[in-house]
C-alpha cells in the first residue's frame, strides 16, 4: 500500500515534470471510482493549468487555475503514471492528456482507491481534510504536540499510525521509527517519557526522510509516477527482517489492530 513516502515520491517526480502544462482532454472509466459524475469532471478540469501539486496525507493534490484541484488516493494499489503513449490499460480510471502529449494515468486494479475535483476555497473544511491530524515533516509535530497525543492508554504503534493525530505513518514506518527509537510497539502509550518521545519523533522523521531519499518502498504494486519501483525496502531494519541488526536476535512479530508488529524484544523497552 502506498504511505507517505510513496505518494511524496510521486508528488516531487510530478511537479518536476508538469507544472504549467494545459489539460487538454480528460478520459474517465464508467468505474465507481469517482464522487462526482464524470461529466462534471471532465468539464470542471478541461482547459485548465496545473499550478502546483502538493501532498496531504496520503492524498496528492493538483491545483488548477480556475480553483480547481484534483484530488487522488492510491488506496491499496492504485498508480499514477506520466508516460507519452496513451496506455490502454484494463485497470485505467482516468487519463488526463496534456497539450505536451504526456498522459497522466490513474491506475488501480484493486479499486480501493479514487479521485475527484474540488474547489481550492472548500480543501480545508471538506470531509476528507477536516479530520486528518498533523504532517509528521512539518513544525507542528513538536514534543510537545506528542505529549498531547500520548495522554491514552492506547498502544504507541496505534497511537502513531492514528490518521487523526499523525497522518501518513503507515504500517512499515510505524515498525521502523519504534525500532529505532528502541520503544517496544505494544507500550501503553502514556507511559513514554518526554525523551521517549523526543527520540520517537526524530526516528519517524528519520525513517519517513530516508524512505523519500530512496523513493519509497515497493513491497508489490508500488510504482513512481515514472514506473521505477521504490528502494526503501532493502533498508528495513525490523520490518519482515529475521535477526536484529543490532544484537541478531530473532525478530518477534505480533499482530497489533489487525497489522503486522515487527520488534526486538532485547533492545526495544
Ligand atoms: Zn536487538
Amino acid at each position: 500500500m502506498p504511505e507517505l513516502p510513496e505518494v511524496e515520491t510521486i508528488v516531487r517526480s510530478l511537479r518536476n515534470e508538469i507544472i504549467k502544462e494545459r489539460i487538454s482532454a480528460v478520459y474517465c472509466s464508467d468505474k465507481k471510482m469517482r464522487v462526482i459524475a464524470a461529466e462534471e469532471f471532465k468539464q470542471r478540469a478541461k482547459d485548465k493549468v496545473i499550478e502546483k501539486i502538493e501532498r496531504r496525507a496520503k492524498y496528492i493534490l493538483i491545483f488548477l487555475t480556475g480553483n480547481e484541484v484534483l484530488v487522488f488516493h492510491l488506496g491499496m494499489s492504485g498508480r499514477l503514471l506520466l508516460t507519452t503513449k496513451m496506455s490502454q490499460e484494463k485497470h485505467n480510471h482516468c487519463i488526463i492528456e496534456l497539450a505536451s502529449r504526456q498522459f497522466l494515468t490513474f491506475y488501480d486494479p484493486r479499486r480501493f482507491g479514487f479521485y475527484t475535483i474540488l474547489k481550492q476555497d472548500d480543501l480545508a473544511q471538506n470531509k476528507i481534510f477536516s479530520n486528518l491530524g498533523v504532517e509528521p515533516l512539518s513544525n507542528e509535530f513538536t514534543n510537545h504536540y506528542l505529549q498531547q497525543c500520548i495522554k491514552t492508554k492506547k498502544l504507541i504503534k496505534q497511537t502513531i499510525m492514528d490518521s487523526k493525530l499523525i497522518v501518513g505513518v503507515g504500517n512499515i514506518y510505524a515498525n521502523e521509527a519504534l525500532y529505532m527509537a528502541d520503544i517496544l510497539p505494544f507500550r501503553p502509550s502514556h507511559t513514554l517519557t518526554v525523551a521517549e518521545c523526543e527520540k520517537l519523533i526524530a526516528s519517524i522523521v528519520a525513517v519517513l526522510n530516508k524512505a523519500i531519499e530512496l523513493g519509497g518502498s515497493t513491497l508489490r504494486d508500488y510504482r513512481s509516477s515514472d514506473g521505477r519501483i521504490g528502494r526503501f525496502q532493502h533498508k528495513f531494519l525490523v520490518y519482515n527482517r529475521k535477526h536484529c541488526p543490532n544484537c541478531s536476535n530473532l525478530i518477534k512479530n505480533t499482530r497489533i489492530g489487525g497489522r503486522s508488529s515487527y520488534y526486538c524484544g532485547k533492545c526495544q523497552n
